[in-house]
Formats: C-alpha cells, structure tokens, sequence
C-alpha cells in the first residue's frame, strides 16, 4: 500500500456527510486535487438514484471540470457510498471505472453499513481489479 492521497478531515467529513443524506441511496462526487492534495470535494447527483449503483451526467461531470478550470485545480478522482455492504469497489464500480479511470485517478469508498461507525477507503481500480491504498492527512 501506498500514498495515493492527501485530503483534509474536512473532506472527509464533507463525504461521510453526503453519504449520510443521500442514504439508502449512493451518493456520488468529484475530487479536485492542486500541487498534490486534495482541495475541494463536489458532489455530484447520482443519475442512477440506486442503492447498488451510481454514475455520473457527462453534463455534470463537464461543468466541475469547468469549474476546475477556472479554480486552476486538476481531476484527482471520485468518491461514492456503499450504504448496505463494505467500502469495497464492487464488481459493477470496477467494470465501470477500471477502463477509463485508472490511476492516477483514485477512488475514495465511503460505507456507511454501520451508520454509527462511518469507514473511508481508498483504491486504485485498473485492468478489472482493485487495489487498496492509504490516503494521508494534512492540515
Ligand atoms: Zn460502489
């Protein structure tokens, strides 16, 4: 395991909070990362509006990269919730993402199974399969 992302206990607690209102729905989003942390969390609307699946609008996913643009930050990856089972990249998340969003892109799992014991995971999702990372924290 490895590094693969520096984010503030705000963004943490911004994900496990959209997790938290969207549930038993998965809530979904976009990290924004500059010079190597992680600096803004977007959410994103969940298209599927699944408690087993999400995806994103190209739309939407077209106005925060724009959004980006302006802000001069660059796309570090997507988070999404797992309501019912553990903040593990299912086979679906893993069909989805491992052609596109490969690394460097990372994907943060929020599982919210046991709401009183939020738990925040994160992987790299290539060549259909998973692997688990370590995410730091900065001030
Ligand atoms: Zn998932």
């Amino acid at each position: 395991m490895a590094v693969i992302a520096r984010l503030k206990r705000e963004h943490i607690d911004e994900m496990i909070k959209h997790a938290r209102e969207e549930a038993p729905i998965e809530c979904c989003g976009i990290l924004a990362k500059r010079d190597g942390a992680i600096v803004r969390v977007y959410r994103a609307k969940n298209a599927e509006a699944s408690p087993y699946r999400f995806s994103i609008d190209a739309r939407e996913q077209l106005r925060i990269q724009r959004d980006m643009d302006d802000e001069g930050t660059e796309w570090a990856g997507f988070y999404h919730s797992h309501t019912g089972t553990p903040a593990v990249p299912s086979p679906t998340d893993i069909r989805q993402m491992s052609t596109f969003f490969g690394p460097p892109y990372v994907h943060f799992l929020v599982g919210i199974a046991d709401p009183d014991n939020p738990e925040l995971r994160v992987w790299y999702i290539e060549n259909g399969d998973k692997t688990e990372h370590e995410y730091e924290l900065v001030d």
